[in-house]
């Protein structure tokens, strides 16, 4: 039998990514959706979370898709009404947020499901692989987009919560705290604030793994021309590149192999939440979001010019 699914906040990723992979997929049926300005065809249509709980009870799961700055409420909202959740990236706007909503899972004996869609990007896995047991010396992130392209008028981005450059950048953290086997934390941050935003438009984060190993990360999102999602992680024994956000693998400058987009990760993360709705498991893992928050307490921080979304 089909897992019922309300979708909350139908915007960008929600009509990309979120409704095509429900739709293909007969382990769900999208049943409802609540939204303050759009609508879904062919489905039970509501203005916000409560009144969707009222009008379809028979949801058995919910997908939330709204800005950071919403998900606590909702979600919140959600696992004590005893339904799974499904929760986009970021996964909250306070790092305590997260830790209360993965413990109201348990007392709920509910799947709370915090993704990272980043993770299920094509050769994630086998880059995790492929440095299993090597020695890494070095690491670098190269992270940058035209926030004019990819998030044409979303404001929130720049509002306070909502992460900045550091929207697409804990993407890149998601992805090398999964392919890494070292723990890393901040040792030193430079975050660009424009001076009209409350979020930043770019940073420099320096991690070290616990061995003292550097990685470089920079992040922007005034990258005209080329765009950049790169990883690359140099060992004794090789440098892997993870580019193209996770869906191209290459060693020593060999590509081995490489996705055409990253049209598999939804379908693979709505997989994984039908495993763990079937179990009652959670998944939450949010040492991307500490870094995030750490480069933000020990950053130093440059204004720079006005940015208009
Ligand atoms: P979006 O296009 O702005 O859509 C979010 C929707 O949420 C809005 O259309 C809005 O619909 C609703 N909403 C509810 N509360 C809101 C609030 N306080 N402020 C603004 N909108 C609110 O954003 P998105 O790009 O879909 O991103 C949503 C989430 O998905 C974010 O956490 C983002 O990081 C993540 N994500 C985005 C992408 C991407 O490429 N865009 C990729 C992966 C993940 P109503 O006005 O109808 O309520």
């Amino acid at each position: 039998m089909s897992l019922k699914v309300g979708l909350l906040g139908v915007g960008k990723i929600a009509r990309d990514q979120h409704i095509p992979a429900l739709r293909a997929n007969r382990k769900f049926e999208l049943v409802a959706c609540a939204s303050r300005n759009a609508t879904v065809d062919g489905v039970a249509n509501y203005p916000d979370l409560v009144a969707m709980l009222a009008g379809s009870p028979q949801v058995d799961c919910i997908s939330i898709c709204t800005p950071p700055t919403a998900h606590f409420d909702a979600a919140m909202l959600a696992l004590k009404s005893g339904k799974h959740v499904m929760l986009e990236k970021p996964p909250t706007s306070t790092t305590r947020q997260i830790s209360l909503l993965a413990d109201e899972a348990v007392r709920r004996k509910r799947t709370l499901f915090q993704t990272w869609h980043s993770r299920f990007a094509a050769s994630v896995d086998a880059a995790r692989d492929w440095l299993s047991g090597r020695k890494l010396v070095a690491g670098r992130i190269v992270w940058k987009e035209d926030v004019h392209h990819w998030h044409p008028g979303q404001q929130w981005i720049f509002d306070a919560g909502g992460f900045g450059v550091f929207d697409p950048g804990i993407n890149a953290l998601s992805v090398l705290t999964e392919v890494l086997t070292h723990d890393v934390c901040v040792q030193g941050a430079l975050l660009e604030f424009p001076e009209n935003q409350q979020a930043p438009i770019a940073a420099r984060v320096d991690l070290r793994t616990a061995d003292g190993i550097a990685i470089e990360a920079e992040f922007d999102f005034r990258q005209k021309g080329e765009q950049s999602w790169d990883i690359e992680l140099a060992t004794t024994t090789g440098t892997l590149g993870l580019s193209n956000g996770g869906a191209t693998l290459a060693i020593d400058g060999r590509t081995l192999a490489s996705d055409a987009g990253l049209a598999g990760e939804y379908p693979r993360l709505y997989e994984k939440f039908a495993a763990l709705c079937a179990t009652g498991k959670s998944e939450v893992d949010w040492r991307p979001f500490q870094l995030v928050a750490d480069a933000f307490l020990i950053g130093e921080r440059r204004i720079v010019a006005p940015h208009h979304v």
